[in-house]
């Protein structure tokens, strides 16, 4: 954790129109951060920003995670707010916590940093982490700057999962069985249409400004299903997966790990609503199937445990399909509206024939 030395530069928020990283310097910069996070919350803190190392109180089960959101790579400078990287840069974490089923705790925030990097812009960046801190009850505890020839910013996220009556708690990829329900939060779709007008693809959606800042919204400011990880735990569930590389791909993790098939009824998932309504039916459900990025959580359980996730759920709960005895088949398969088997391919979806026709 870096520590801020004797030689803490002032700041000179009024003179910043254009300064640049390599003007304020390692201990002016971290200085300027800590203040952009403000208070951190509920003082779950013993020790932060400014010391040798975070210090807090763990819970029953201690959650940690990383992930790495490098420009260029996975996101755009210049086509997205820096605001939006620094809100998604923590969100992406905060998904794979709340798909264990526990809450965030601290994070540790590393920036790599071209010496030109304008301090408006390292500004923007951590309002936008201070904002999705503030809404998950995350503390950064501290991390580290360096320099670098591309920005990249990495956050390592700690969390906490209750130990429930027992000794369950937590909810896991390896805990599907067969004959379970696969049911899926809020809605799927508008992150990768979003994400498609950003990289200037056709989509139906690309005329109404109103219509695309919605989906690039989506697609950077995703909001994690902390409380519904939660609900989920205490009404028994076991197995969830959160939605980042798309629904069909994450599910099939869970087969894999499970050792369970999958079958999705394509007519029953949750489209966006705002995607229904600008592009056609066949391409919306595509990307709600494929498109990734959603960080919508899929729990994957007994009938009796989903219904009790949905009556005490703070964000709708859509049953999508059933689980199967590996014996049956493996992996996902994935259902039209007439029962054919679909299988999604770049730049479209296959009708297979029946099963009982092959
Ligand atoms: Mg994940």
């Amino acid at each position: 954790v870096p520590r801020p030395g004797a030689g803490i530069q002032p700041l000179l928020a009024a003179t910043l129109t254009s300064m640049r990283v390599s003007e304020i310097g390692e201990f002016g910069l971290i200085e300027r951060l800590r203040a952009a996070l403000g208070a951190q919350g509920d003082g779950r803190l013993a020790a932060g920003i400014g010391d040798d190392a975070a210090a807090w109180r763990p819970g029953a089960f201690a959650l940690a995670t990383t992930d790495t959101l490098v420009a260029g790579v996975h996101f755009l400078p210049g086509r997205v707010a820096w605001a939006d990287a620094g809100w998604k840069a923590l969100a992406v974490n905060v998904s794979d916590i709340a798909a264990m089923g526990g809450t965030p705790t601290v994070a540790l925030v590393t920036l790599q940093l071209p010496p030109e990097t304008e301090i408006a812009d390292i500004d923007a960046l951590y309002a936008g982490l201070a904002e999705c801190a503030a809404a998950y009850g995350v503390a950064v505890g501290g991390g580290d700057i360096v320099a670098s020839p591309t920005f990249g910013i990495t956050v390592a996220l700690f969390g906490e999962a209750p130990e429930a009556a027992g000794g369950a708690g937590l909810l896991r990829r390896d805990a599907a069985r067969p004959g379970d329900v696969v049911a899926v939060t809020g809605t799927l779709g508008a992150s990768a249409a979003g994400l498609a007008v950003l990289l200037g693809d056709a989509t139906e959606a690309a005329g109404e400004e109103g219509v695309r800042s919605y989906l690039v919204g989506r697609h950077m400011r995703p909001a994690p299903r902390v409380s519904a990880g939660r609900a989920a735990l205490a009404a028994g569930v076991r197995c969830a997966i959160d939605v980042s590389d798309g629904l069909v791909q994450d599910l099939g993790h869970v087969c894999e790990a499970s050792g369970v098939g999958a079958e999705l009824r394509l007519a029953a998932l949750p489209v966006d609503p705002v995607l229904a309504r600008v592009e056609r039916a066949e391409r919306a459900t595509e990307r709600a199937a494929t498109g990734g990025e959603d960080y919508e959580l899929v729990l994957v359980a007994p009938e009796e445990a989903i219904r009790a996730t949905a009556l005490a759920s703070d964000v709708p709960l859509t049953v999508v399909g059933r689980t199967v005895d590996a014996r049956e088949w493996r992996g996902v398969r994935c259902l039209g509206a007439d029962g054919r088997e679909v299988r999604f391919e770049r730049g479209g979806w296959d009708h297979l024939r029946r099963r009982g026709d092959v």
